[in-house]
């Protein structure tokens, strides 16, 4: 079966149903962390496909899980992509720079979510050929 094994670090209880719902929509795995320790944590329990994550978190925020992520031997090759409002102009560069493979952009559009995930895996972990 084509799914992914994909973890949202996110505090937002909304946001994280419904990245939730949208990617078990369409058949992929999910595990939830409602913040930057336990989302460390939970990548090398389950070494997930793809980690989606939300750069404004009380605590360590998503810029330091992208520092100690890509300082893991076990975790830096994971694909890793920021999920932030701050999709400004200079914010990009500053995502990248911290180890993001790329971002989306909140508010999450449900049409395109699912599309904007996939474009971060590999194509046998996507849920549709393309
Ligand atoms: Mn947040």
């Amino acid at each position: 079966m084509k799914v992914a094994r994909i973890l949202i670090i996110e505090d937002n209880e909304a946001n994280m149903q419904l990245m939730v719902y949208l990617l078990r929509a369409f058949g992929h795995a999910t595990f939830e962390a409602q913040d930057g320790e336990i989302g460390i944590s939970t990548a090398r329990q389950e070494l997930p496909d793809l980690i989606l994550c939300d750069l404004q978190m009380p605590g360590m925020d998503g810029y330091e899980v992208a520092q100690r992520l890509r300082l893991d031997p076990g975790l830096k090759t994971i694909s890793l992509v920021a999920v932030t409002a701050y999709a400004m102009a200079g914010d990009r560069e500053k995502v990248l720079a911290a180890g993001f493979n790329g971002y989306i952009s909140k508010p999450i559009n449900p049409e395109l979510f699912l599309e904007q995930v996939e474009a971060f895996l590999p194509s046998e972990k996507r849920s549709r050929s393309s």
